[in-house]
């Protein structure tokens, strides 16, 4: 992780009805109490869901990708499995990488709506938040600290 430093005011309000962030290049990643929890959700057993739905590797486990969009579950109304969407979902926009890095955070104010609006959040809360996805995805953030 290069020494950056954290952003000096941190202001944010997730937006009514924004979907933003569910379409952000990038892959969604699942632990795997994750996996079992949007498996039990759908229905599904964890093998069948990670059969249908998942990645896995050595380290990592995502959500395969469809071609038209970043996440099979984004749907018109919004997040198809919510009430069991990775634990990566709901933390954002406070992840290490964004809330250790003030360039990233601002550069991000163009991806979420949400950024700069509300009030003030105290830095150490966002570390705190931040500090659940190294704990849900230890391989992702290892060479993090
Ligand atoms: S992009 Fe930002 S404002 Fe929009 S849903 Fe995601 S967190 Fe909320
Ligand atoms: S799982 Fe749900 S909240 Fe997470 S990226 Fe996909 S649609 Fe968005």
């Amino acid at each position: 992780m290069p020494a950056t430093k954290p952003p000096v005011k941190l202001r944010f309000e997730c937006q009514s009805g924004c979907t933003a962030c569910c379409d952000i290049e990038g892959f969604v990643y699942l632990s795997e109490e994750d996996l079992r929890k949007a498996a039990k959700f759908l229905n599904m057993s964890a093998v069948a869901f990670e059969k249908q739905y998942v990645y896995r590797t050595t380290n990592q486990i995502r959500l395969r990708k469809p071609r038209d969009r970043q996440c099979h579950f984004l749907k018109e109304g919004g997040c198809s499995i919510h009430p069991a969407k990775p634990t990566q979902c709901p933390l954002f926009p406070f992840w290490p990488e964004y809330v250790e890095d003030r360039e990233e955070w601002v550069h991000l104010k163009k991806r979420c709506p949400g950024i700069g609006k509300g009030e003030l959040i105290q830095i150490g809360t966002a570390m705190e938040v931040a500090s659940e996805m190294k704990t849900a995805y230890p391989s992702f953030y290892e060479e993090w600290d």
